[in-house]
């Protein structure tokens, strides 16, 4: 992927919000509680090299990724910390993920078995945290017996494996209502009794567990979107400490024309002006994440809401200006504009998703940029 780096939209991602972030964090866990980062898909969008070494220059035990190729990527960087790719992978990934010092996740004996010969091979040593089941019917060992013959096979493999970790993830960890979220950790101390000794973590925290069911328990909360400065809640939950949003989307205007009534703006002429109008187009679109669906929305320019008017294309959008504006006049799409703001999860609610998708899919053409 091309980053367009001259062309004025960016995300600026303010670096000192995620180091303050994990601080607030690591302030609420119980100790010797680790708190790992999790940094897939490019940080949440926010960059996976700057924001692994930003977090761990604030405290981060470790990293969790979702798939091998974010872990190589940490490891090529210069990243030593523990690393935990959290998607399961073909059992033919174990010498390359052995070789470089990344722990996996693991939900069957036959990934195990397939894995020991390689491994054994190679003279390799695998760390492997093994996934629970508990409610997400995701990835994961469901039954105790199942959960027992894996474990049998690390302890007689310790060879080809450290079992380093066990772990599940909660569906409804930041829903009103907490009954699911009870099942699911009654489900995982029930697997967990056949587990003794337990391996070295013992993890169940998202954001949302480890800010409102500290309860749950563990060694090691996965911490994510909060560490990005986002409610995982939405507006269900209110946060328990001031997170601060660390990345910010903005653009200038790269032409401005008067339109007459009648006149009519973008693909399928969807807008058309009912007077004489100032349009400002600004060089972003869908293939830079800036959603279809978002016709209609505000940005902020010199302090102004101005609607996006006519459809998003892909490179570009048009926006209503209140009056005539020079080219180059700074837009922000997310972030703060003087006195005023648009957050992610106000885009996300226009956009009826969530914020972790409005983040996830500003694309790699638009370059980041880091305070
Ligand atoms: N743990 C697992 C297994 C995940 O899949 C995720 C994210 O999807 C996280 C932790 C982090 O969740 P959050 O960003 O809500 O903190």
């Amino acid at each position: 992927m091309v980053e367009a780096w001259h062309r004025p939209t960016e995300a600026i991602i303010d670096l000192s919000a995620i180091k303050e972030n994990i601080k607030l964090e690591k302030g609420l866990l119980k100790k010797p509680q680790q708190l790992f980062a999790v940094v897939k898909a490019n940080a949440y969008g926010h960059g996976l090299i700057p924001v692994a070494f930003a977090a761990q220059a604030a405290g981060a035990d470790g990293f969790c990724v979702a798939v091998i190729d974010e872990g190589l990527a940490l490891r090529r960087a210069g990243i030593t910390k523990p690393i935990l790719i959290l998607g399961v992978n073909p059992a033919a990934t174990a010498p390359l993920l052995a070789a470089n010092s990344l722990a996996v996740a693991v939900d069957s004996l036959e990934f195990l078995k397939q894995a020991a010969v390689s491994l054994h091979a190679q003279q390799l040593r695998l760390a492997v945290h093994l996934a629970l089941d508990t409610g997400m019917s995701r990835i994961g060992f469901k039954t105790t017996d199942d959960l027992a013959a894996a474990v049998d096979f690390l302890r007689t493999h310790t060879k080809e494996f450290d079992f380093q970790g066990i772990f599940t993830h909660f569906a409804t960890a930041d829903a009103a209502e907490a009954d699911y979220y009870q099942q699911q950790l009654k489900k995982f101390k029930q697997l967990l009794t056949v587990v003794d000794p337990l391996p070295t973590y013992v993890h169940v925290a998202n954001s949302a567990a480890s800010l409102w069911h500290q309860a749950c328990g563990g060694n090691m909360v996965r911490f994510g979107v909060s560490m990005y400065g986002l409610n995982p809640s939405g507006h269900v939950r209110k946060l328990p400490a001031a997170f601060k949003p660390a990345l910010s989307l903005v653009s200038e205007l790269a032409a401005v024309r008067e339109i007459q009534t009648g006149e009519s703006v973008g693909y399928g002429k969807t807008y058309t002006a009912q007077q004489t109008e100032w349009i400002g187009t600004v060089p972003l679109g869908y293939a830079d994440g800036w959603l279809r669906r978002m016709q209609g929305s505000k940005v902020l320019i010199n302090g102004h809401s101005c609607e996006i008017v006519g459809r998003v294309c892909m490179d570009q959008i048009m926006v209503r200006l209140p009056q005539r504006l020079p080219v180059g006049t700074k837009v922000t799409l997310i972030g703060k504009d003087g006195q005023q703001q648009i957050t992610a999860q106000q885009v996300a609610d226009y956009a009826q998703t969530i914020h972790y998708e409005i983040l996830c899919g500003i694309s790699e053409r638009v370059p980041r940029k880091y305070l």
